[in-house]
């Protein structure tokens, strides 16, 4: 997606460890105009695909959720990060290290909100090692539910997760793939 990739190139910046900040229009400061463009793309990409439910993680996924969820007319569900573990009768829950902060959460989603009915497009803000994925990806199977695809903002190609995901034959759309990224500056995919 050119705007995005336009964006990126402008406001981004990156920090040791391969963390790129985008807190100028997606992660802190929000635009919400360049966030309709992209929910209008995850619209386009998987609108034949009778999604019921787009599932992110909180906090930085929801905002994108939010909007991707209004294009379909459909409700977001936002897995909750715990610091306890989870072991109640009421949650599907699922492990998952976080790339930022090097911390282990638990993510968990109430079974009231997503059962075997249900088709889930998940999205997110950045895929990394794929953490993150794949702990929605094993909540939206303990439901019993399909993944319909994965809608990635921003995917650093470099890093494994993307790959390894596909791999599992989940569809994965990234609007915006990070091929590397140094100080000197981003190069993408094509
Ligand atoms: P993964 O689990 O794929 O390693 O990482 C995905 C999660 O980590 C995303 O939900 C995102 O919040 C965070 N993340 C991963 N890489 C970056 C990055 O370069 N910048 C920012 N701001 N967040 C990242």
């Amino acid at each position: 997606m050119r705007l995005l990739e336009e964006r990126i190139l402008k406001d981004g910046k990156v920090y040791p460890g391969n963390v790129l900040k985008v807190d100028g229009f997606l992660n802190h400061q929000i635009d919400v105009g360049l966030l309709r463009q992209i929910a209008k793309e995850f619209y386009n990409l998987f609108k034949t695909e009778g999604i019921t439910k787009v599932l992110t993680i909180e906090a930085s996924g929801i905002a994108i959720a939010c909007m991707t969820a209004e294009e379909f007319g459909v409700p977001v569900l936002f897995a909750k990060k715990s610091k306890t573990k989870n072991i109640s009768d009421d949650l599907y829950s699922s492990s998952v290290e976080s790339f930022t902060h090097g911390v282990v959460n638990d993510i968990v989603v109430s079974k009231e909100y997503l059962d075997e009915n249900d088709k889930v497009l998940i999205v997110d803000d950045f895929l990394a090692q794929g953490n993150a994925l794949k702990g929605l990806i094993e909540i939206v199977h303990l439901a019993g539910a399909k993944v319909v695809g994965a809608g990635i903002v921003i995917e650093k190609a470099f890093q494994p997760g993307g790959e390894e995901i596909r791999s599992m034959g989940v569809r994965v759309e990234s609007l915006a793939k990070i091929k590397s990224m140094t100080d000197d500056g981003l190069c993408f995919c094509d």
